[in-house]
C-alpha cells in the first residue's frame, strides 16, 4: 500500500499538494505577521493628470458632496462622518459607514485624499478601505513614501495580493479609485461556484486585473468563505491615531 502511494506521488506530485493541504489544520494561534509579505514591493508609478468624473446618467450617486443620506453607521443609526466643503471626512469615534442599499456586481468610482498633515507609519498612516459587499476590503492607505507589507498596500485585496503598482499621489492631493467587481455565486456546500473578481484602477493605473478574491479579508488568519447575497459598500474607519482621510464624488453603476 505504502509503495503504491509512493509510486502514485512520483507520477502525480499534485496529489502530494492536495494531501498536504487537507491534512494541515490552520494553526490555532496565528499572529498578524504570518500573513504579511514585505517583498516584492510594487514599483512606484507617478500618475498623469487626475481623472475625476462626475456621475454618469445611470449611476447611483452615493455621495455628491452634500449629505450622507445614502449611508448609515456600521454600528447602526446615522452615519456620523463629517460633511464639509463638498467632501466627507472620517470621524473615528463613529466607526465605519455603510450604504443603505445592497449591491451585487458593480462599477464603483470613489475619490479619496490623505491630509497633508498626515503622521504615523506603515499601516497606521491614512488607513481606510472600501469593503465590497461588506466582505472584501480593497485597502486604502497613504503609501506615498511609506513602506508597509506589500500585500497590505493601497489597492491590495487586503492580505491576499500585492498590487501591480504604487500609484499614490502625495498627501493633500486627490486619488481616484475605479473598482470593477463581480459578485460570487455559491455552491450548496458554501464554497464558491464562481469566485468574486475585482479590477482596481488608481489614478488611471491598473493595480489589480481581474483578481480572484479568495475569501474575506482577515487581519489575522486566512481568508474565509461563507455564502452571502448582495451587500453594501462599507468605508472603513481604521481607528489608528493618524489624521483622518476624506472622500468625495462616490458613485456606482450596477452591472
Ligand atoms: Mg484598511
Amino acid at each position: 500500500m505504502k509503495r503504491t502511494l509512493i509510486t502514485l506521488l512520483a507520477v502525480f506530485p499534485a496529489l502530494l499538494v492536495t494531501a498536504q493541504e487537507k491534512t494541515y489544520p490552520e494553526p490555532e494561534r496565528m499572529t498578524p505577521g504570518m500573513t504579511e509579505f514585505w517583498t516584492p514591493q510594487p514599483k512606484v508609478v507617478t500618475p498623469g493628470d487626475i481623472i475625476t468624473n462626475s456621475a454618469p446618467s445611470d449611476a447611483i450617486v452615493l455621495f455628491d458632496g452634500k449629505n450622507l443620506d445614502a449611508w448609515v453607521s456600521g454600528r447602526g443609526g446615522e452615519a456620523g462622518w463629517t460633511v464639509h466643503d463638498g467632501v466627507v471626512t472620517v470621524n473615528k469615534r463613529s466607526g465605519d459607514i455603510v450604504t443603505k442599499e445592497s449591491f451585487g456586481s458593480f462599477q464603483l468610482h470613489i475619490e479619496w485624499c490623505v491630509p497633508v498633515n498626515i503622521t504615523g507609519e506603515s499601516q497606521a498612516r491614512g488607513n481606510s478601505g472600501v469593503y465590497l459587499q461588506d466582505k472584501y476590503e480593497i485597502q486604502i492607505l497613504d503609501c506615498f513614501q511609506n513602506e508597509t507589507y506589500a500585500n497590505g498596500q493601497t489597492g491590495s485585496v487586503y492580505k491576499q495580493v500585492i498590487p501591480l503598482a504604487n500609484a499614490m499621489r502625495k498627501p493633500g492631493e486627490w486619488n481616484v479609485y475605479d473598482i470593477i467587481y463581480s459578485a460570487p455565486v455559491f455552491n450548496e456546500d458554501g464554497t464558491y461556484r464562481l469566485p468574486p473578481y475585482v479590477t482596481v484602477i488608481q489614478n488611471g493605473i491598473v493595480l489589480l486585473n481581474h483578481f480572484e478574491i479568495r475569501g474575506t479579508t482577515e487581519y489575522i488568519g486566512h481568508p474565509k468563505v461563507a455564502p452571502h447575497g448582495d451587500g453594501p459598500i462599507r468605508l472603513q474607519s481604521h481607528g489608528d491615531r493618524s489624521e483622518p482621510i476624506s472622500f468625495r464624488n462616490i458613485w456606482l453603476r450596477k452591472m
